[in-house]
């Protein structure tokens, strides 16, 4: 089991463009959260309920899936 994912969590905000740096988490992502016209966003499970409020573009209800280990 040598898959080892490098994704870090960046949530909540999932900053793109501008706002690229909105996070400052460094844990491993757990969770993709499907947004709108943008790439998924991936997020460690603290984070996993705050982006789904905050991250712009969430879709609704939101699309989840699990992309690492718990
Ligand atoms: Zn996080």
């Amino acid at each position: 089991m040598s898959v080892h994912r490098a994704a870090l969590c960046r949530g909540p905000y999932g900053g793109e463009g501008d706002q690229a740096d909105g996070t400052d988490c460094s844990d491993p992502a757990v969770f993709e959260v499907a947004r709108h016209d943008l790439p998924p966003l991936r997020v460690c499970p603290v984070h996993l309920g705050p982006s789904l409020l905050m991250a712009s573009r969430v879709l609704w209800p939101p699309e989840i899936r699990l992309i690492g280990r718990l």
